[in-house]
């Protein structure tokens, strides 16, 4: 007549089983519900009750024993009172889980909005900062083009700069080229003047000046050693197999320019002075000049078809020309 309420359908054996050897006492009185007591089993506690204890009527305990399909349900007083608040409970859960889900729809629907507004953001940004490049871009090709002007600039500078240093070099050079030129107006170079045999130098100098003193007594213009300011060989010593050239400076121009207009007289002289031939002291362009205009003169010679003149340049230095001679039969 008894009945358990637990696992009345999955486990009918054991719930058999244990039919035959309960002993159990009652939930509520204390006393063995024992096989002949209409008892039941609470399905949650799984404590044991006398039907009258827990104010079953028959009627009711009748379709609890019969019913095995699983669908009814008993639980004793302190269980039916439990499981309601835990109803409860679960109820408020199940609400508050309502709740969060919502909430969290929500969050994430806003996560989502948000997330959105960050994505247009960061392409206004992208935007922005594309714009700021092609900004960059123009202003760094405005900055190229200054510099290249700027460099444009400097170069014609340099370049005025440059024509300036050699507009000043070649003033220096002609101030210069003056400068010899004023030097060597007193000067004439003597060729073939035999070299002393002395060997202290001072005494091939004293020598060099004889000779110097003793040629223009010879040219007979009234010249004497007092006209004469310096002489000096050019050049090394021993190097040269024939005498080296004698530079004679004189006191003034005048003299110089006396002895240059009796140098026809040379040839005429005794063998010691008749082979020296006296000629300006020149420039380096002055020198240079004079050998064009010789080369000049011989081309005229050889041009010349009649055979009756011959060319030939005279002049001091800064005047010398061509001029054109009968020849001498
Ligand atoms: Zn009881
Ligand atoms: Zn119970």
């Amino acid at each position: 007549m008894a009945t358990s309420r637990k696992n009345s359908i999955t486990d009918t054996k054991k719930s058999q089983k244990q039919k035959s050897e309960r002993k159990e006492k009652c939930g509520k009185c204390n006393n063995l519900v024992l096989e002949d007591h209409k008892g039941i089993e609470c399905e949650i506690c799984e404590k044991w009750f006398h039907a009258e204890c827990e104010d079953l009527e028959s009627a009711e305990y009748e379709v609890l024993s019969r019913h095995t399909k699983g669908f009814l349900h008993w639980y004793c007083h302190i269980c039916n009172d439990e499981t309601s608040k835990l109803m409860k409970t679960v109820y408020a859960m199940q609400e508050k889980q309502f709740k969060t889900e919502m909430e969290l729809h929500k969050i994430s629907k806003d996560t989502s909005d948000k997330f959105t507004r960050v994505e247009d953001d960061l392409l206004t940004i992208k935007k922005e900062l594309s714009q700021m490049n092609q900004k960059l871009e123009a202003t760094s090709k405005t900055e190229k083009d200054i510099e290249t002007q700027i460099e444009s600039k400097l170069g014609s500078v340099a370049a005025d700069v440059e024509q300036l240093n050699k507009a000043v070099d070649s003033a220096k050079l002609l101030a210069a080229e003056e400068q010899d030129k004023e030097n060597r107006r007193c000067n004439v170079i003597l060729y073939r003047v035999p070299e002393s045999s002395q060997t202290a130098a001072e005494e091939r100098a004293v020598d060099d000046k004889r000779f110097c003193t003793q040629l223009l007594t010879r040219l007979n213009m009234g010249l004497t050693d007092e006209d004469i300011k310096k002489v000096v060989r050019l050049g090394k010593k021993g190097q040269a197999t024939e005498p080296r050239p004698l530079l004679l400076q004189f006191g003034s121009r005048l003299a110089k320019n006396y002895t240059m207009e009796s140098l026809y007289k040379i040839p005429h002289m005794e063998s010691k002075f008749k082979n020296v031939i006296v000629a300006h002291d020149m420039t380096k362009k002055e020198r240079d000049d004079c050998k064009e205009l010789v080369q000049e003169a011989k081309q005229k010679t050889l041009d010349d078809r009649s055979g009756e003149w011959v060319f030939v340049v005279r002049g001091p230095p800064g005047q010398m020309r061509i001029i054109q001679k009968r020849r001498n039969h």
